[in-house]
């Protein structure tokens, strides 16, 4: 994806109020992301564990969701599979819930995924990170395949966050 800058970011947010997106903990180490092989931005906030957010492009504009991450991993020791990626991990999968945009977030509605803890969805894709061993299932698609299977589910997702 296209680097984005700590504004950008900030400006992205479509879950969560300006006063929240202007306080929330951006990465420090924007310039050192890997932005060639990131199909989003995914960080958890060191301070508050339970906060993560991801921003994608979608549509030529990033779009961020702030999420509220489960503090314990969903299964420690049984093995469960991030929805977005499909990379199946041993504890490494947490339930994130993210507040809907606009007036159904106000009432209360959220969508829930369960997604990779440390949000490197795209680095998993891509073999750059490691999840042990049986992380991926035996499957005959390409890379770049998975990849753009992971945007579909990311954009669904994002779909979901943002309906009305
Ligand atoms: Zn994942």
């Amino acid at each position: 994806m296209k680097p984005l800058t700590e504004q950008e970011i900030r400006a992205a947010f479509v879950n969560c109020t300006k006063g929240e997106a202007k306080r929330l903990a951006v990465p420090r180490d924007l310039a050192d992301r890997p932005w060639d092989d990131l199909d989003y931005l995914g960080w958890r906030d060191p301070q508050a564990p339970d906060r993560g957010y991801l921003v994608v492009e979608l549509d030529g504009r990033p779009h961020g969701v702030a999420l509220r991450c489960s503090s314990a991993a969903v299964g420690q020791q049984r093995r469960s599979m991030c929805s977005l990626c499909l990379t199946t991990h041993s504890g490494g999968v947490s339930l994130m819930v993210a507040p809907k945009a606009g007036k159904p977030g106000k009432q209360g509605n959220s969508v829930g995924a369960y997604i990779c803890g440390d949000l490197d969805c795209s680095l998993y894709v891509r073999g750059k990170k490691d999840a042990g061993v049986g992380a991926r299932l035996h499957e005959t698609l390409t890379v770049e395949e998975k990849i753009g299977r992971t945007v579909a589910n990311i954009a669904s997702f994002v779909a979901k966050v943002t309906a009305a």
